[in-house]
């Protein structure tokens, strides 16, 4: 066997995070008589994401994400709401409503018996802990490392350190993460030596620094990677 031990991210790998998000976006405009359309969670989404990076290169404080996204957001679509506390509901939202991705519940179930299997995410820790129980994800893996609990974010080398020392002595080559982020995941999975398989579902080109050792574009196809 090639690999022993399996790094999984879980937003947007295990858990379809998009989703979950969707559904909470769907319910604050309800809840406030606004209109929505697909466009409004589009514009979230490229938003968010853009957001998330600027926090990866370490360029904005993750409480500055969290209220942002939704102040660009209004601002262009011309609503003039509370940005923050539409923020605290739709972080209820999310702990309220984790969905997994397709077969990744399955798929954990397989592994299991002949890999040890951890999670590596970036995120709020009162937030993943909350949706770790609502999907029992903790029944299917050795440990957690949360950045907020670690004191440090992938793509940190300073976050990495942290989990191989924690997932006891090994080789690095017989650890690989498994993630759908290349400026989180796979660069720093790269920068620490460990190999990296990129969860591309949407098939997008690969771009930055960040160099997959592996790709695969649905959970299912993993268990080509590990044979
Ligand atoms: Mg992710």
């Amino acid at each position: 066997m090639k690999f022993r031990k399996l790094l999984f991210d879980a937003d947007g790998t295990l858990w379809d995070f998009n989703a979950s998000a969707r559904i909470s976006i769907v319910e604050g405009f309800k809840r406030r008589g606004l209109s929505y359309s697909d466009h409004v969670f589009e514009r979230y989404d490229v938003i968010n994401n853009g957001l998330w990076e600027r926090y990866e290169r370490g360029e904005i404080a993750r409480d500055r994400v969290l209220v942002e996204r939704f102040e660009i957001l209004f601002d262009e679509l011309g609503i003039h709401e509370d940005a923050a506390a539409f923020e605290n509901e739709f972080r209820q939202g999310l702990e309220e409503h984790p969905i997994w991705m397709d077969g990744a519940e399955d798929l954990l179930l397989k592994l299991r018996p002949a890999y040890e299997i951890y999670i590596v995410t970036n995120g709020v820790a009162s937030t993943q802990r909350r949706r770790i129980a609502l999907t029992g994800l903790d029944r299917y893996v050795d440990d957690i490392f949360i950045s907020e609990e670690v004191g440090a974010q992938k793509p940190q080398q300073a976050y990495f350190d942290h989990v191989l020392a924690h997932i006891g002595p090994c080789d690095k080559k017989e650890v690989l993460l498994i993630g759908d982020s290349l400026s989180a995941d796979i660069l720093g999975a790269n920068r620490a030596g460990i190999p990296a398989c990129w969860f591309n579902p949407g098939g997008l080109p690969p771009r930055g620094d960040a160099v997959p050792d592996f790709e695969i574009h649905a959970l299912s196809e993993l268990s080509g990677v590990l044979a």
